[in-house]
């Protein structure tokens, strides 16, 4: 199936690492104006000497007044993937404050600013658009240590389908993807022990965890006019954990 995405602006955050920068380059290779989001400079630095395109961001998402300053101007954007997460684990009786503040605040609270900033233009130019979000299949079981991650997604799932409720009508979708473990380095901070990871693995029916480019290929999908009817849906890509 071939996509392309020539004469479109995406934005994608969190695209210094792992899925969100897989996911920048492919729109890029795929034809989009990309603008890269993150909040380390030097992701951006060797993102745009990968990818001279790409319109590199830095800012902070867990900060409000940051995120509008710096999102405000980036112009038009048709197609937008809020990737940016933060996974902080601990025990349920070990749970602070500023975890949970912090957790809500980049995972939720900023997919909410960054898609009102978007929308609004989408809305206003009367030209439709998609918006993914990446969630995972956290958001849907319980996974010890998860707490407050697991509760991010689960919040997340449900803010996917309001905005697809109400942005639908402007003909803008809007769905998530939710993979199950990726060996990013946040995939890494929570897998990398052989016993967890083995057992994790053991309930994967496909039996493996997912590569960054099967993330990237669903969101690529939910983004492009091949899923043009599908809008409020929860994508596990997750080889089948979920459905067990
Ligand atoms: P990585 O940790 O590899 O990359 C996350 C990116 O988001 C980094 O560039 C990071 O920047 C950026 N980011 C985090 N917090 C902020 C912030 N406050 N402001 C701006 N940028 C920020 O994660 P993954 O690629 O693994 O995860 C991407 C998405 O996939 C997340 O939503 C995650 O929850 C989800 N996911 C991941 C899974 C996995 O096993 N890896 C499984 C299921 C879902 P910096 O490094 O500078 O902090």
């Amino acid at each position: 199936m071939e996509i392309s995405f020539a004469g479109k602006r995406a934005l994608v955050t969190g695209a210094g690492k792992g899925i969100g920068r897989a996911t920048a380059l492919a729109l890029a290779r795929c034809g989009a104006k990309v603008t890269a989001v993150t909040r380390t400079q030097a992701d951006l630095n060797t993102l745009v000497q990968e990818c001279e395109s790409i319109t590199p961001v830095c800012v902070d998402l867990a900060d409000w007044g940051s995120t509008e300053a710096a999102i405000q101007d980036v112009g038009p954007i048709d197609l937008l993937v809020n990737n940016a997460a933060c996974a902080n684990l601990q025990p349920f009786l070990e749970v602070t404050p500023d975890q949970f503040d912090q957790s809500f605040s980049v995972n939720v609270k900023a997919v909410l600013h960054v898609s009102q900033i978007v929308a609004r233009g989408m809305k206003a130019r009367g030209s439709g658009g998609s918006i993914v979000n990446v969630s995972s299949q956290a958001s849907q079981c319980a996974l010890r240590d998860h707490a407050v991650y697991c509760s991010t997604k689960g919040a997340l799932d449900m803010l996917t389908k309001v905005m697809a409720l109400e942005l639908g009508p402007h003909q803008i979708r809007v769905n998530s993807v939710n993979p199950t473990v990726v060996m990013t380095e946040m995939g890494r901070l929570g897998w990398s022990d052989p016993e967890k990871s083995k057992t994790m693995t053991s309930r994967i029916p496909l039996g493996r965890f997912a590569e960054v480019e099967d993330v990237v290929n669903s969101i690529l999908f939910l983004l492009s006019d091949k899923s043009n009817m599908t809008n409020g849906v929860t994508l596990p890509v997750d080889g089948g954990f979920l459905a067990c």
